[in-house]
This record gives C-alpha cells, sequence and structure tokens, in this order.
C-alpha cells in the first residue's frame, strides 16, 4: 500500500512515518468514557478526533481493528487509589443498581456519538467483563516480581519497575520532580513507595461491586483494565494507543509500566493524544461542572448558549481545530462553523444540478487540490488545513453553477468523488437537514416564522404556541432572540 502518512507520536515527541506492525493491519485500542454521568462536549470531540483517524485509515485501505473501552468498575475518585468508587457514589443518589447506572449512561454515550455520525469501534469491552483477564495479567506482574500484596490489595511496584525500565517515558517528566510533587506516604499508607499505584483493591464492606480474586474480595484498580483488554484484542504490541492528553502523565504511564512489567515490550508502537476542550480557557470536565452536555448544545438550552446547533454543525466545529491544538468553545466559533459547514453541504448539493458542458474552462487544478487534501490529512491528520483545501473546491463549484465557468463530465465526476470521499467518508459530515436541499428549507422556515411572529404580533398566541409545538414536535427548535427567530434541528 501506498502512502505518506506521518503523524505525531508522544512517545517519541516528533512525528514520525506510520508503518504498522502488520502491513496494511492496524491495531487501534483509544480509552473511552466512564459511564457514571452523561459525556459532555470534551469527551465527545476525543472520540470525533479518533474517529476521523478511524475514517481515514479505512479510506487509506487498512484492515483496521478499533476497540474502545466501556470503565464500568474500578475509577474511584481523584483517578487514584483512593476516594468513593464514581459508579457506586452515583448509584446511591440516583436510587439504582451500580449496574443500571451503566446501562443508562452507556447507551446515552451510544445515542451522542450517533449523533455526531461517528462510525462504532470494532470492540467496545467493558472492564466488568474483563475481570479474569485483569487478575490474570496482574498474576504475571507479581510472578515477574514488579507488584506486592498487602492486606488484600496490590500495588504496582514503581521503585522495582525504574531499576529496569524508564517511567516516564511517555511524558518526558523528571522523575525527581514528579516525586517531589507527589504526595508524601503517612503511617496509614499500605504503599512501600510514593508512585506505587493499586492493580487490585480490597473492597470494603460497603462497597457492592467487588468480586472474587486470589488476593481477597476485591476490584481491578482503573489502569490495568485498558492493558488488559488491549493486550486481549490486539496482542502484546499493536499500532497506535490513543485518548485525551489528560490520560498521558498518570493512567497512560501506568499503562506501559503494566504491560512493560507483564510482556517486557512495549505496548503500542505510536501514542496519539487528542487536546482538550476548553471553555474561558479551562478544560472542560465532569468533575469541575463546565460541561456542557450535548443536548444543551443541540437545544440551546444552557445559560452560555445564544442557540443551539445541530450535531454536524458542531462536528464541524471540532473538525476545524487540529487534534492536537485545544479548541475554545464560543458562540462566534460555533456561529462561524455553522456557517461553514451549510456552505460545504450547500456546494456538494450545486453539484448535483450542475449540466457538464463538452470542455471545461475552470483553470483550477483539480488535481492539485486533491493532492493538497491528501497532503493535509497525510500530515498528521491535519483537519483545518483539509477544510481550507475543500472551500477552494467550494469556490470553484460555485462559479460552474454561477455560469462563470464551465465544466465537462470528468471533471464534474471527478469532485464529486473528492467531495464524497473527504466530506462524508473521512471528515464524516453529512447532510443535516430535515430533507430536500439546504437553501429551500432555509426559506421553508423563513415564511413559518414569519407567519408565527405575525400571529404574536396579532396577540393570537394560539396559533403562534402551535406553530413552536409542531416544529417541536417534529425536531425543529425556535429560539428568539435579538437577531429575531433562529431555528435549528434538535
Ligand atoms: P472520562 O470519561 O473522564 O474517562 O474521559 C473519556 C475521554 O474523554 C478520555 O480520553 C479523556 O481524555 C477525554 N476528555 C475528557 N475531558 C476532555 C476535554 N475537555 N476535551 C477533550 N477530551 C476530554
Ligand atoms: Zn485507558
Amino acid at each position: 500500500m501506498q502512502h505518506n502518512l506521518v503523524l505525531y507520536n508522544t512517545l517519541t515527541r516528533k512525528k514520525e512515518k506510520f508503518e504498522p506492525i502488520h502491513p496494511n493491519m492496524v491495531g487501534m485500542y483509544v480509552c473511552g468514557p466512564t459511564v457514571y454521568s452523561d459525556v459532555h462536549l470534551g469527551n465527545c470531540r476525543t472520540f470525533v478526533s479518533f474517529d476521523l483517524i478511524f475514517r481515514y485509515l479505512l479510506h487509506l485501505g487498512y484492515k483496521v481493528r478499533y476497540v474502545r473501552n466501556i470503565t464500568d468498575a474500578g475509577h474511584l475518585e481523584g483517578d487514584n487509589d483512593e476516594g468513593d468508587d464514581k459508579f457506586a457514589k452515583k448509584a446511591k443518589l440516583e436510587q439504582l443498581e451500580p449496574m443500571e447506572i451503566v446501562q443508562k449512561y452507556t447507551i446515552g454515550f451510544h445515542d451522542v456519538l450517533r449523533l455526531f455520525n461517528t462510525i462504532p469501534p470494532s470492540i467496545e469491552p467493558t472492564a466488568t467483563g474483563h475481570i479474569s483477564e485483569q487478575i490474570e495479567m496482574i498474576k504475571q506482574i507479581m510472578a515477574n516480581g514488579y507488584a506486592y500484596e498487602v492486606n488484600g490489595t496490590v500495588y504496582f511496584d514503581v521503585q522495582k519497575y525504574i531499576e529496569q525500565y524508564n517511567y516516564t517515558i511517555l511524558t518526558n517528566r523528571n522523575l525527581e520532580d514528579l516525586l517531589n510533587n507527589t504526595r508524601e506516604l503517612g503511617g496509614q499508607d499500605e504503599k512501600k513507595g510514593r508512585l506505587d499505584f493499586a492493580l487490585w483493591i480490597k473492597a470494603k464492606p460497603e462497597h457492592i461491586m467487588r468480586w472474587p480474586s486470589p488476593w481477597s474480595v476485591g476490584f481491578p484498580g482503573w489502569h490495568i483494565e485498558c492493558s488488559a483488554m488491549s493486550r486481549k484484542y490486539l496482542g502484546d504490541q499493536f499500532d497506535i494507543h490513543g485518548g485525551g492528553m489528560d490520560l498521558a502523565a498518570t493512567h497512560h504511564t501506568n499503562e506501559i509500566a503494566q504491560s512493560q512489567a507483564c510482556n517486557h515490550a512495549d505496548p503500542a508502537k505510536y501514542w496519539m493524544h487528542t487536546n482538550m476542550l476548553t471553555v474561558n480557557g479551562a478544560r472542560m470536565s465532569k468533575s469541575a461542572g463546565n460541561g456542557f452536555l450535548p443536548h444543551e448544545l443541540f437545544t440551546g438550552k444552557h445559560a452560555l448558549l445564544q442557540r443551539g446547533y445541530s450535531p454536524m454543525a458542531v462536528r464541524f466545529f471540532m473538525l476545524q481545530a487540529h487534534y492536537r491544538s485545544t479548541l475554545d468553545f464560543s458562540n462566534e466559533a460555533l456561529d462561524a462553523a455553522d456557517k461553514g459547514y451549510k456552505r460545504l453541504m450547500a456546494a456538494i448539493s450545486l453539484l448535483d444540478k450542475i449540466n457538464p458542458t463538452a470542455v471545461s474552462s475552470i483553470q483550477h487544478d483539480i488535481a492539485g487540490i486533491k493532492a493538497n487534501c491528501y497532503a493535509a490529512m497525510d500530515d498528521d491528520f491535519n483537519s483545518p488545513i483539509l477544510i481550507a483545501e475543500l472551500f477552494e473546491m467550494v469556490r470553484v463549484i460555485n462559479s460552474v453553477y454561477d455560469g462563470k465557468q464551465t465544466i465537462d463530465e470528468t471533471t464534474l465526476a471527478d469532485i464529486k468523488e473528492l467531495m464524497q470521499h473527504f466530506v462524508c467518508d473521512i471528515m464524516g459530515l453529512q447532510d443535516d437537514h430535515v430533507g430536500g436541499d439546504g437553501d429551500s428549507v432555509d426559506n421553508l422556515m423563513n415564511v413559518i416564522i414569519k407567519l408565527r411572529n405575525e400571529s404574536k404580533k396579532n396577540k393570537d398566541f394560539t396559533t403562534s404556541d402551535r406553530i413552536r409545538e409542531e416544529l417541536t414536535a417534529i425536531g425543529i427548535q425556535l429560539k428568539d432572540s435579538k437577531e429575531g427567530t433562529l431555528w435549528n434541528k434538535i
């Protein structure tokens, strides 16, 4: 397979040519959500970024096995070995079984990702479904001398590990600094070293989610699930391991340590990290409480939002930034993305209305634009540059449609194929209009909005309310703002 894909590898801190371990096949593991509450838009950004990567690898013709887990056990508050279990706490709060919590938020997660038109992964394993694999891995790590048990809890021995391996290989942090920034052990602590982390945790009597193990009735630590599940489905060594940048310093660092201690091999050849979605510069997170829920964004029902945006406009907003850059949320940026997305889709719908002529007058080098599109994606999946190239194409389409240029059949077919490949297959965008082409839906909506405003002016609130309600029933939402009434699809 001939291609020039280059990607940024966090492990080596540089861009590298992508060469999979087995020719033409790619094994990719991405850390999935912890399903104890609704996914926020930041989580979605990470999954949309890996969807772009998955889609491009598929487009290049690779056979991809994409594994994205569901964390449904073992994740404690504070992301370390202390605090309450996130699921048990939420279960108490909502008066549900922990597995009802898991089910509810897994379904919600899938629903949201479907709205964003992401392709489901090839395998979506759960932590609770792989307890025995995790126990096996812990046994192996202990047998190799890199873990110890204290009162039914098993800890990874980082001190022992660093005698042989580079613990901070992924982030290149200074070990001394890391130690100095980690809390000192107190008399209560069972750990031998400050950086040690739990592989298996003995359950306290009130802990509901518990399984038998050679050490105690308990539950696995958060990091071991990803090591055990990636190993099971992708082997001791696979091509790409991904996740949000926030996971690199602890979760992924510990994953590498576990896999090395178990298999004496680096688990992944390429580590890819997506940057954060921020709100006023601060990372959007569940625990900070600054998380927009996708549904709030689609409906516009949030204090910070002027109106709602369609899932495809939001997807376009995300793709306008490179996956390794931060993306700051703002109404203005979303408005601009909405316009950009609509321009792109409108140009695609014009393609079917263009009649080809015998000769082409367009000076544009379509093959050149196509090469630039591939070059953008080959350069570490650079979607903003790809979008700029596609807008070059939009200008060509519009000038042909306006009669300023002519186009022959072959060139028209080439443009159609290019737009299908890059806009639909790779960027994963689709037309989100209720039906028909964009322009006429917009025009129809303007007529309806005008009628509703007239009835409001005439104090005929029965009619104006009915228009709003009936539109809501078919999935269209109206929002009154300073600039007039805006609409969007829910
Ligand atoms: P969690 O459910 O918190 O375990 O997170 C699931 C995924 O979303 C992980 O890969 C995180 O790194 C990622 N993530 C969390 N917050 C953000 C954010 N603000 N922007 C982008 N990705 C995020
Ligand atoms: Zn993980």
